[in-house]
C-alpha cells in the first residue's frame, strides 16, 4: 500500500507503455511502512547521537544557548561560505533589528574549491581585504566577525570547529580535521587584518533558525533546502551530553543535525534504488551524505537524469531521438526539474518543451506528447520523494518538541524555486505530525543575517560568562 501520492496518474496512448513505465519507477514511491521506518530510523539516530552512541547524524552542539532577544546591536563583518557563492558582509544591528546590510559576492574557482585548502582560506582573506577597501574600513580596524561555514563540523566552542568532511562541490582534503576558524584567522593575519576577531562559527541552518526567530518568536527549527540540505533546532540542554568547557545553566542549545548524512551507516538502505547508487557513484564524495543525495539541489537533477536515462535504455522514452542529444552526467541541473514541474501547476507542456529545447530536442521530430508526459511523471516522482523524506524528518523533529505551535524557518533554492514542493511539504508534515500546529516561513538570507545576529549573541554570552 502506497502513501498518499498527490501526483497525477500517468496517461498515455499506449496502455502497455503506461504499465512498463509505472512498474519501472515504482521503486521511487515509498509505501506507508517505509515512511514509518524512515521516521523511526531518524528518531533513533537522533537519540543515539545525543547519547554519544553510533549514529550517522552528528547532532552537533553549536554552543548557542539562546535566540535573539531584541537587544542585539553592533557592527559585524560576516562571511558566508558553503553554497554556490561566497559572500563577505557588513551588518549593522540595533535593538535586535538589522539596520544595514552590505555585501559582495565573490566567485570561488575550481582550484580553490578542490585544492589544498590554504589557497582557499588565503582567497577568503583576499576577498575580505577587497571588501574592507570598498567599505572604507581600515585594514587594521578592530572588527568582530561571524563565520557562516555550511559544512559538517565538530565544534569545541562558539568560535572553534574542525571540518568533519566537505560536501556539495567543495573538496580540499587537507582541511578535514583542521580548525577552520584558526585557518581563517591565520590567513587574515597574513593579509594584514590582525584585529579582526572571529567571534563565532555557525552553520547556515543555525543562521536561518536565528534569523527566523528574529522574525517570529515561535521559530524553533531552521532548515535549508538548497544546494545541500540540513536542519538545526533548539534542543533542551539536559538532553545534550557532549559539552566541552563549562556549562552555565543553559536551558536550551541549538543543535545542528547534519541530516544530509542520514543513512550513511545503512539505516535507510531499504529506500535506496539503482538510480541512487548511480548518482552516488558519479558524485564528488562517494558513500557520504546519502540523505542529501535524495533531496538537495546539487543532486535532484542528476537523479532525474539517471531515471530518464533508464527509460531511454528500456525504449520507453525518446525512441525517435538521437542518443547524442541526451544530457551527459551532471549536465541536467535541478532547475530543469523545477521547470518541468511548473507544467503540473499550469496543466500545460510549455515549460517542459523549453527545457528540452535547451538540449536541442525538437518537438514532433525527436519526441511527442507522450514523451513529455513520461518526463513529467519522472520529475514529479523524484520531487515528491524528496518532499516526503524532508517531511518525515521534520515531523519527527516537531514531535520531539514540547511546544505545540512551532515556526520552521526555511531557505534555499529548492524550497524557493520548486513550484510545488512547499505545498507538499506542508501537507505531508500535517499528516505526519497531526497534533502539531506549525508554520513554514521563508527566512531569506539567514546564512548572512544570522552571522551578524549570532555574533551579537556571542558577545552577550561572553560578557555574561566572564562576569
Ligand atoms: C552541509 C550542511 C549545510 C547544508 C545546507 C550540507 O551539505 O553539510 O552543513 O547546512 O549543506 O547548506
Ligand atoms: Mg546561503
Amino acid at each position: 500500500e502506497e502513501g498518499s501520492y498527490d501526483i497525477e496518474d500517468l496517461k498515455l496512448k499506449d496502455a502497455q507503455r503506461v504499465k512498463l513505465v509505472k512498474e519501472l519507477l515504482r521503486k521511487l514511491i515509498l509505501n506507508k511502512d517505509e515512511i514509518q521506518r524512515v521516521g523511526e530510523a531518524f528518531k533513533k539516530e537522533m537519540a543515539n547521537a545525543l547519547d554519544e552512541k553510533s549514529s550517522s547524524l552528528q547532532m552537533e552542539n553549536t554552543y548557542i544557548p539562546e535566540l535573539p532577544d531584541g537587544t542585539e546591536k553592533g557592527k559585524y563583518l560576516a562571511l558566508d561560505l558553503g553554497g554556490t557563492n561566497f559572500r563577505v558582509l557588513l551588518l549593522e544591528l540595533a535593538r535586535g533589528e538589522i539596520l544595514r546590510e552590505e555585501f559582495k559576492f565573490y566567485h570561488i574557482s575550481d582550484e580553490a574549491r578542490l585544492g589544498c585548502g590554504i589557497e582557499l582560506f588565503d582567497y577568503l582573506a583576499e576577498c575580505v581585504k577587497d571588501f574592507m577597501g570598498l567599505e572604507g574600513i581600515p585594514l587594521d580596524a578592530k572588527m568582530p566577525m561571524g563565520f557562516t561555514f555550511s559544512f559538517p563540523m565538530k565544534q569545541h566552542s562558539l568560535h572553534s570547529a574542525e571540518l568533519v568532511t566537505w560536501t556539495k562541490s567543495f573538496n580540499c582534503p587537507s582541511v578535514v580535521g583542521r580548525d577552520v576558524v584558526k585557518l581563517l584567522q591565520q590567513s587574515l593575519l597574513k593579509h594584514g587584518m590582525e584585529n579582526i576577531e572571529v567571534l563565532c562559527i555557525l552553520n547556515d541552518t543555525t543562521g536561518t533558525l536565528v534569523e527566523g526567530a528574529r522574525l517570529d518568536k515561535k521559530t524553533r527549527i531552521g532548515m535549508i533546502l538548497g544546494t545541500g540540505s540540513n536542519a538545526a533546532f533548539l534542543e533542551r540542554a539536559e538532553r545534550v551530553h557532549h559539552w566541552e568547557g563549562e556549562r552555565h545553566n543553559e536551558k536550551n542549545v541549538i543543535i545542528d543535525i547534519e541530516w544530509g548524512a542520514f543513512g550513511d551507516k545503512g539505516s535507510i538502505d531499504f529506500i535506496r534504488t539503482e538510480y541512487d547508487k548511480e548518482v552516488d557513484n558519479g558524485s564528488l564524495l562517494k558513500r557520504s551524505f546519502t540523505f542529501e543525495k535524495y533531496i538537495s539541489g546539487k543532486y535532484l537533477g542528476e537523479v532525474c537524469r539517471v531515471v530518464l536515462k533508464d527509460l531511454c535504455d528500456k525504449r520507453l522514452l525518446f525512441t525517435k531521438a538521437s542518443k547524442d542529444l541526451f544530457p551527459a552526467p551532471w549536465k541536467f541541473g535541478t532547475d530543469n526539474v523545477s521547470h518541468i514541474e511548473e507544467d503540473a501547476i499550469t496543466g500545460s507542456n510549455t515549460s517542459t518543451i523549453k527545457v528540452l529545447d535547451k538540449f536541442n530536442y525538437k518537438f514532433n521530430v525527436d519526441y511527442d506528447e507522450d514523451d513529455i508526459k513520461v518526463i513529467q511523471y519522472a520529475a514529479a516522482l523524484v520531487s515528491y520523494r524528496a518532499a516526503l523524506l524532508v517531511s518525515i524528518c521534520t515531523a519527527v523533529l516537531l514531535n520531539r518538541m514540547k511546544e505545540k505551535d512551532v515556526t520552521i524557518a526555511v531557505d534555499g533554492s529548492v524550497y524557493k524555486h520548486h513550484p510545488r514542493l512547499k505545498r507538499w511539504v506542508k501537507q505531508l508534515i500535517k499528516e505526519l505530525a497531526p497534533e502539531k500546529e506549525f508554520h513554514l516561513m521563508l527566512a531569506e538570507d539567514g546564512s548572512g543575517k544570522g552571522a551578524g545576529l549570532v555574533s551579537a549573541i556571542a558577545e552577550r554570552i561572553n560578557a555574561r560568562n566572564a562576569a
